[in-house]
C-alpha cells in the first residue's frame, strides 16, 4: 500500500491531507503562495499545543502576564524597531520576465536562465555552459522589504501606508508601560503573546515548516540592568531548561534537538547571545525555537525619553530582556515528526495525550443494530463531557482502529453485543494494542488514570 520510495515528510503531508490535519491552502483554485490550511484535527493539535503553552508560561507562573495585541500597528513601531530600515533580503530581479530572486544562490539564477531563457545560454570553446548577454541577465542586488503593506482606509496614498507585523515581540515592548501599571508587576517579570505574525518570504517552504503567514508564542522577559555578565546569563540559562522542558511536555523527540550558539559576529546588532534550537527534520536539521539576550536594546528605543524606575526614587533605567520564541507551525511539524511511526502494516501517531486532537474514539461493533448504537452514544455523550472524543461507526472495527491510529488517539471503546449483558466495553491501547474488558460504569475514571 504505501511506496517505500516515498520520504518520510511526504508521507506526512499526506496523511496530514487524507486525516484533516493540514490541507493545502485554496486547493480548489489550484494552491496559494504556499499557504495551508489546518483542519477538524489539526485545528484541535494546534489549539491543545497553545493551550498547553499558555497555561505553563502564563497561567500557571506569577511571574509572566498575557496580552493579544493588534496584527497592524502604527507604522512608527517599525520605524524605531529598525524593521522598516533593515528587515529585508537582498533580490535580484530577471531583465528578461522580471521575476525576482534571492541574489545569494547563483544556482538558482542558472536553473531559471536555463528553463526560462535557454536561447540566452551559449558554451564556449571549451565546452563550458555560460549566461551570454548584458549583466549576467540580471540586475544589481537590491534590498527587498519582507514586511506585507498595506493601506489604512480608502485611499492608496503613502501617507496611509501600514505593515502587517513581521513579530509579536514589538506589541510586548510597545505594551510594557500600561501592562506595569495595570499589574504592579516588579523585575524579573515577563509579558506573554500567542498571535500571528507575517513575512512576504521569497522562497517559502517546507510545508508548515517557512510559510509567509505563521504564529508564533513569544515572551519577552524583562530583567533588571545587569552590572556583570552573570546577572543575564543565570536567566538565560534557566529559559534554555524551559524551553527543553516544554519540548518534553508535548512529545517533541530532544534527541532530535540541538543547540546551536549562533557565533558573536553572526549575531544582530542588539543581541549579546543567541541560541537556536535545532530539531532534525526530515528535510534536514533546521531552527525550531529560538532564545536571545537582546540587551536593553528595544525599550530604549520605544521609550527613549522615560526610562523605567523600579522605585519613584531609585535611578531610571531600560530593562534588559531575554526573548524565547515558539513557532507554533514548526511546533506541530516537530510534534507530527516525532509521533509519526510505521509498526508492521500500521502507521501510529504515537502523538502524547495531551496533544492528541481525540482522546477517545467511541464504536458500536455494528452500525445497524440499535441497541449496540444507542448504548454506544450513550457512553459517547457521557465521555464528551470530559474528554474530546470521537465518534464512529463506518466500515470495521479494523478500519476504524487503523483510522483512529492515524489521527493519534490514545484509546478505543468498542459497544458489544456482551455490552448488552454484562454492562461492560472492550478499551483498546492505542501504543500496546492491547484489549481491556472495563465496565461501563468504572470507564471515565478509567481513562481519567490513563490520560493523566
Ligand atoms: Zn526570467
Amino acid at each position: 500500500m504505501e511506496n517505500k520510495n516515498e520520504n518520510t515528510m511526504d508521507k506526512i503531508i499526506s496523511l496530514c491531507k487524507r486525516r484533516g490535519f493540514v490541507f493545502p491552502g485554496s486547493e480548489i483554485y489550484g494552491g496559494f503562495a504556499n499557504s495551508w490550511d489546518y483542519g477538524p484535527v489539526g485545528v484541535e493539535l494546534k489549539n491543545n499545543i497553545k493551550q498547553l503553552w499558555w497555561k505553563r508560561f502564563v497561567k500557571q507562573r506569577d511571574d509572566i502576564v498575557g496580552i493579544d495585541a493588534a496584527l497592524i500597528m502604527n507604522p512608527k513601531v517599525w520605524e524605531a524597531s529598525g524593521h522598516l530600515a533593515t528587515f529585508s533580503d537582498p533580490l535580484v530581479e530577471c531583465i528578461k520576465c522580471h521575476e525576482r530572486f534571492r541574489s545569494d544562490d547563483p544556482n538558482i539564477l542558472f536553473d531559471h536562465v536555463s528553463n526560462k531563457h535557454p536561447e540566452t545560454i551559449a558554451k564556449t570553446k571549451d565546452g563550458e555552459t555560460q549566461i551570454s548577454g548584458t549583466g549576467f541577465g540580471f540586475t544589481e542586488p537590491k534590498q527587498f522589504n519582507l514586511m506585507f503593506k498595506t493601506f489604512i482606509g480608502p485611499a492608496e496614498e503613502q501617507a496611509n501606508v501600514a505593515y502587517f507585523r513581521p513579530e509579536t515581540a514589538q506589541a510586548m515592548f510597545v505594551d510594557f508601560k500600561n501592562v506595569l501599571q495595570t499589574t504592579r508587576k516588579k523585575l524579573p517579570f515577563g509579558i506573554a503573546q500567542i498571535g500571528k505574525a507575517f513575512r512576504n518570504e521569497i522562497t517559502p517552504g517546507n510545508f508548515i515548516f517557512r510559510t509567509r503567514e505563521f504564529e508564533q508564542m513569544e515572551i519577552e522577559y524583562f530583567i533588571p540592568k545587569p552590572s556583570r555578565d552573570e546577572d543575564w546569563q543565570g536567566f538565560f540559562d534557566k529559559w534554555v531548561e524551559e524551553m527543553y522542558g516544554w519540548m518534553e511536555t508535548v512529545g517533541i523527540d530532544t534527541n532530535k534537538v540541538s543547540n546551536l550558539e549562533v557565533p558573536k559576529d553572526e549575531l544582530a546588532h542588539y543581541s549579546k547571545r543567541t541560541i537556536d534550537f535545532e530539531y532534525e527534520f526530515p528535510f534536514g536539521k533546521k531552527e525550531l525555537y529560538g532564545l536571545a539576550y537582546r540587551t536593553d536594546f528595544d525599550l530604549k528605543n520605544h521609550f527613549k525619553e522615560a526610562p523605567y524606575k523600579e522605585e519613584e526614587d531609585g535611578e531610571a533605567f531600560w530593562p534588559h530582556v531575554i526573548e524565547p520564541t515558539w513557532g507554533v507551525d514548526r511546533t506541530v511539524l516537530a510534534v507530527l515528526c516525532s509521533a509519526y511511526k510505521e509498526e508492521g502494516d500500521r502507521v501510529v501517531l504515537k502523538l502524547d495525550p495531551k496533544v492528541a486532537p481525540y482522546k477517545v474514539a467511541v464504536f458500536p461493533l455494528l452500525k445497524n443494530k440499535p441497541e449496540l448504537v444507542e448504548k454506544a452514544r450513550e457512553i459517547y455523550n457521557d465521555l464528551k463531557k470530559d474528554f474530546t472524543t470521537a465518534w464512529d461507526d463506518r466500515g470495521n472495527v479494523g478500519k476504524r482502529y487503523y483510522a483512529q491510529d492515524e489521527i493519534g488517539t490514545p484509546f478505543c471503546v468498542t459497544v458489544d453485543f456482551d455490552s448488552l449483558n454484562d454492562n461492560a466495553v472492550t478499551v483498546r491501547d492505542r501504543d500496546t494494542m492491547k484489549q481491556e474488558r472495563i465496565k461501563i460504569s468504572a470507564l471515565r475514571d478509567y481513562l481519567k488514570e490513563k490520560l493523566k
